[in-house]
C-alpha cells in the first residue's frame, strides 16, 4: 500500500510534560504518514492520549505561517516578505528601540514548548549576544511556583520523583490536580498501581479525578493552606511525625512547631470549608500510610499564596519521611512538554543550568564554558513575565520578541495586554501560525518550524530527558526555531559569539558541559543516540567519573545517587537525605495564609475557576483545534459550568447563553449544568479567549506566578 510505512522513528510527544514515547510511521522519503504510542517507552508503555495520536495533525494546517510578514506602517496590513528583509527589519528596530530607549527597553516572551537546544539558544543569543536583559517564558503561568518552592526548600528545582511512583505509592493525596483529563497517562500509571492506593483528592470541584477517588476534600476556593495547616497541626500534635528524619534532614522545625500550633483543626475548618474531623481523617491517612505521595498541579501553583502551598505540601513530605523511597514524594506535575527545560537552561530568570546570574562565580563558570568574556553576562536577573507587562506600561520595555505563546488569549487580565500592544514600538511575534491573537497584532512574522518538523530534546515531570525528532518538512519558507536564531545572530553581528552553537546536538552538548556539577548534571549522557537507546535518562546522569565523591565546595552541588532503581531508567532524588541547600538539609517554610485580593459579594457573587476541560484540548488551542478529531472531541465553543441550583436561582437553563462578567471584562458561553461545581462557584475551561477577559491579576510575591484560579463574576442575561 502507498501508507504503509517503510521505517519508524521514536519522538517524544510534544504536548504536555508527560513526555510520552511516540513511535513516526515514515514513508519512503523519510516523511511522517502517521504515529502510534510507543509501546517500549518507559513512561507510557503504549499509551498515548487523544492529542498524542493526533499530533501530526496541527502541521498541516492551512493557516500555517509560510513565509515571514511584515506591515509597513502600524495600520498597514500585515504582507508577505522574504528572510533577508524579515532580518534586517528585525535588527534595524531593535538596536533603534535599544539605541533611543536604553539595551535592555527589550524584552522577549518564550515558551515550554520548543526544545531545550533552542531556549537555550534564544536565552544565550539575547542576553549575551544582544545585550538584552529582560526575559521570561509561559512556563510562568504554569509552573514557576513549583520552581520556585522547591529551589527554596531543597535549593534547586528538582522533582524528586519518578513515574514508578505513581504505582508504588499506597496513599496518594493530590491537590488542585485533575490528572484523569490534564495527564492522562500519569493517571494511567495511577491505574496500574497494585496496592490499591487510598487516593485523596483537595479540589473546589467534583472534577472526573475526585470521582475516581476514595476521598474528595472540596475545599472553599483557596482553602487549600488551611487544610494543610490543619493536617500538619494534628501530625505535629499527636506526635506523628519521623522526627529522625527532621534533625538530621531539614531545618526550620524549631519555628515551624510553634507557627502550627496556631492551626487547630477546628480553626482551619471555618477557614477551608472541611470539618475538623475530615481534616484529622486526612491526617490519620498520611500517618498509617507506608508509602505516602504529595502530587500538585496547576491548582496549587496558579494562585496568589501559590509558593507556601506548594511548600505546605514539601513541609508535610519532609516532617513524615516520605521522600526519597519508592512510592513517596512531594512531587510536582509540570504542564508543557519542556517547561523543565526552560525553567533550567532558558536563560530568563535563571542564568543556564539553574544558576544565579546575581552570583559572579556562576557567571565566571558560564563564561569559562561559553569561552565568552564574562562581561556580557548580566550581573543582574530579568524582570519576570508580569513586571515586562507592567515595563511595557511604564514605557520601560518598548520592543518585544513573542516565541511560540500567545500572550494576547492567555496573559492573565487578557485585555491589558490587548491596550499596551499601542505602547510597543515593535512586536515580533515567531510562531507556526500567523492567525493567533498575538501574531495578529505583530508588526513581523517570523514563520517557525512546528513539533515535529525539528529536532531537539525536551525534560519532562520526572526530569527525564528524550529526543523530538524532524520527522516531517516544514511548510513553504518556515524555519526552525534554531535556525531562525542563527540567522538573527548573523544580522545582528554576533554569530562568531555561537559559531559552536552550529546544530540542537552540538548544543546539547553544550548544555551537558554547563550542567557539570549542577544537580541538574547529565554530562554523563553523550548525545541523542544513547537518549534514543534508553527510552530517554532522568537527570542526574553525570559522566562515570563525576560519580565519584569529591570534596571542596562544589561537592555540595554533586547530584545524588539514585535511588529506589530496580532498573536503569527509574531514578528518584533524595534517598541518601541530602538536599541542594548550602547545608544540605531541606528547609521547612511557610507563611500564614492571606485572603484572595478578589472574592465574591454583592455584585459579583460567584467563585470563577479556570482550568483544563479536556483531554482533548491544549492550552489556547493554536494546534489542538487543527485537529478535526480533536475538536470533536471537545466542545469548541466556550461555556460555563453552573450547578443546578444556582441556574434555579438565576433562572437560567442548559445551553442557555449567557454573559459572564467580571470587573475586567465579559465573556459569552453557554450554560453546562453540572453539580459537579458547587454552589457559589462557576468554571470555564482556559482554552477560550474570552476567559482571560475576567480573570484577576494576582501574583505569588515568591513565584510571581499569576492566579488564574480564582476571580469573581456574575452571570447576565445576554
Ligand atoms: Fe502523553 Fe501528554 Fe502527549 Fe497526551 S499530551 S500523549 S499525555 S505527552
Amino acid at each position: 500500500s502507498k501508507v504503509a510505512p517503510v521505517a519508524t522513528v521514536r519522538s517524544i510527544c510534544g504536548f504536555c510534560a508527560t513526555g510520552c514515547g511516540l513511535k513516526v510511521h515514515l514513508n519512503a522519503k523519510g516523511e511522517a504518514i502517521n504515529l502510534t504510542p510507543d509501546p517500549d517507552y518507559p513512561v507510557n508503555l503504549g499509551m498515548a492520549c487523544p492529542k498524542g495520536w493526533e499530533a501530526l495533525a496541527p502541521l498541516a494546517a492551512t493557516d500555517r505561517a509560510t513565509t515571514p510578514m511584515i506591515r509597513a506602517s502600524r495600520n498597514a496590513p500585515l504582507e508577505p516578505t522574504d528572510w533577508g528583509t524579515a532580518m534586517s527589519t528585525f535588527v534595524d528596530r531593535m538596536k533603534g528601540v535599544q539605541a533611543k530607549h536604553g539595551a535592555h527597553s527589550i524584552a522577549f516572551l518564550s515558551t515550554g514548548q520548543v526544545p531545550t537546544e533552542e531556549m537555550a539558544l534564544l536565552g544565550a543569543l539575547f542576553k549575551f549576544g544582544m545585550g538584552g536583559l529582560h526575559a521570561d517564558s509561559n512556563t510562568r503561568q504554569c509552573m514557576a511556583t513549583a520552581h520556585v518552592a522547591y529551589k527554596q526548600s531543597f535549593g534547586f528545582d528538582a522533582p524528586p520523583y519518578t513515574y514508578r511512583d505513581f504505582e508504588e505509592s499506597d496513599v496518594m493525596v493530590l491537590v488542585g490536580a485533575n490528572p484523569a483529563i490534564a495527564h492522562p497517562i500519569m493517571w494511567q500509571r495511577v491505574m496500574r498501581n497494585p496496592h490499591d492506593p487510598q487516593i485523596v483528592v483537595v479540589d473546589p470541584r467534583r472534577t472526573e479525578t475526585a470521582m475516581a477517588a476514595h476521598q474528595h476534600y472540596a475545599i472553599e476556593p483557596k482553602g487549600d493552606l488551611w487544610l494543610l495547616y490543619g493536617v500538619t497541626h494534628e501530625l505535629c500534635a499527636k506526635g506523628w511525625l519521623d522526627q529522625t528524619f527532621i534533625d538530621a534532614h531539614t531545618e526550620g522545625f524549631e519555628e515551624l512547631a510553634p507557627f502550627i500550633a496556631h492551626y487547630s483543626p477546628e480553626r482551619c475548618a471555618q477557614e477551608c470549608g472541611i470539618s475538623a474531623d475530615r481534616i484529622r481523617e486526612l491526617a490519620t491517612l498520611i500517618h498509617t500510610g507506608k508509602r505516602v505521595s504529595f502530587w500538585w498541579t496547576m491548582g496549587v501553583n496558579q494562585g496568589h499564596q501559590s509558593t507556601r502551598i506548594a511548600q505546605a505540601l514539601i513541609n508535610l513530605a519532609l516532617l513524615t519521611g516520605n521522600i526519597g523511597r519508592p512510592g513517596t514524594g512531594a512531587n510536582s506535575i509540570t504542564g508543557q512538554c519542556n517547561a523543565m527545560g526552560s525553567r533550567i537552561f532558558g536563560n530568563t530568570t535563571s542564568l543556564l543550568g539553574g544558576r544565579y546570574f546575581e552570583k559572579p562565580d556562576d557567571r565566571a563558570e558560564v563564561a569559562e564554558i561559553l569561552h565568552i568574556p564574562v562581561e556580557t553576562i548580566p550581573p543582574t536577573p530579568s524582570m519576570a513575565y508580569d513586571q515586562i507587562i507592567d515595563g511595557i506600561e511604564s514605557g520601560e520595555i518598548r520592543g518585544l520578541w513573542v516565541v511560540a505563546t500567545n500572550p494576547a488569549h492567555s496573559w492573565i487580565n487578557q485585555g491589558r495586554f490587548q491596550r499596551l500592544r499601542e505602547k510597543l514600538d515593535f512586536l515580533v511575534v515567531q510562531d507556526m501560525y500567523a492567525t493567533t491573537e498575538t501574531a495578529r497584532i505583530a508588526d513581523l512574522i517570523l514563520p517557525a518550524a512546528g513539533w515535529g518538523e525539528k529536532d531537539g530534546t525536551f525534560i519532562n515531570s520526572e526530569r527525564r530527558i528524550g529526543v523530538t525528532c524532524k520527522v516531517a518538512r516544514a511548510p513553504g519558507q518556515a524555519l526552525s526555531d534554531f535556525a531562525i536564531f542563527k540567522l538573527i545572530a548573523e544580522a545582528w553581528g554576533c554569530g562568531p559569539m555561537f559559531q559552536a552553537w552550529e546544530s540542537p546536538e552540538a548544543v546539547f552538548r553544550i548544555l551537558a558541559r554547563l550542567s557539570t556539577h549542577q544537580p541538574c548534571d547529565f554530562s554523563g549522557i553523550p548525545g541523542y543516540e544513547a537518549l534514543q537507546d534508553a527510552g530517554g535518562i532522568q537527570w542526574p546522569r553525570p559522566a562515570r567519573s563525576e560519580n565519584l565523591p569529591a570534596n571542596g565546595a562544589r561537592a555540595k552541588l554533586r547530584a545524588p545517587e539514585s535511588a529506589g532503581s530496580d532498573h536503569d531508567h527509574e531514578r528518584r532524588l533524595f534517598a541518601d537525605g541530602k538536599f541542594f541547600t548550602p547545608s544540605g538539609r531541606a528547609k521547612l517554610l511557610f507563611d500564614p495564609p492571606v485572603k484572595p485580593p478578589e472574592s465574591p459579594d454583592e455584585a459579583f457573587p460567584f467563585w470563577l475557576n479556570t482550568g483544563r476541560g479536556s483531554s482533548a484540548q491544549w492550552h489556547t488551542g493554536s494546534r489542538t483545534n487543527k485537529s478535526a478529531v480533536l475538536r470533536k472531541l471537545a466542545p469548541t465553543r466556550p461555556y460555563v459550568e453552573v450547578n443546578p441550583a444556582d441556574a434555579a436561582k438565576l433562572g437560567v437553563a442548559d445551553d442557555e447563553t449567557v454573559r459572564v462578567v467580571s470587573r475586567r471584562g465579559h465573556a459569552t458561553a453557554q450554560v453546562f449544568l453540572t453539580p459537579t461545581v458547587r454552589p457559589g462557584q462557576v468554571f470555564m475551561p482556559m482554552h477560550f479567549s474570552e476567559v482571560n477577559q475576567l480573570t484577576f491579576p494576582a501574583f505569588d510575591p515568591h513565584s510571581r506566578q499569576p492566579s488564574y484560579k480564582t476571580c469573581a463574576v456574575t452571570l447576565a442575561a445576554v
